[in-house]
């Protein structure tokens, strides 16, 4: 069995953002020579998501409007964690959208539904941050 790691960072302009990875995968899984196996893609920060949906910028957009209705960014005195901080409502919308995604690799491919695409789901952003991407099989 093969085994592949990697990290890629993303460094957002704004507080949320939401960034289509899925090349970035895809050029992990050609440098892993990997044909038949799992891609594992987890951000690895606790206010930040992994996630697979479509691209469409309108279906973002409902996103973010239903993130905030349920996780309001402000006012930050709302929440007991924003003592030293301000990024509660980012620790909310990461459980919401998932720490990660596995994703079956067939014949050297991601092997998606009809359009499916992996994100990185940016929730407390302006500052650098990394998704592991890990591979095996063979
Ligand atoms: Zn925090």
């Amino acid at each position: 069995m093969k085994s592949y790691r990697k990290e890629l960072w993303f460094d957002t302009r704004s507080r949320r953002e939401f960034i289509n990875i899925t090349p970035q995968v895809e050029e992990c899984l050609k440098e892993s020579g990997i044909r038949e196996g799992i891609v594992l893609c987890n951000a690895m920060h606790i206010t930040a998501s992994v996630f697979i949906n479509d691209d469409e910028s309108g279906l973002h957009n409902d996103f973010e409007v239903w993130l905030e209705k349920l996780a309001p960014e402000k006012p930050y005195s709302q929440y007991r964690h924003n003592g030293f901080e301000d990024n509660a409502d980012a620790h909310l919308k990461r459980s919401v959208m998932g720490r990660e995604v596995v994703v079956a690799v067939t014949e050297g491919k991601l092997d998606f539904g009809p359009w499916e695409r992996i994100f990185y789901g940016e929730f407390d952003g302006k500052r650098r941050k990394r998704v592991l991407v890990k591979i095996i099989g063979e």
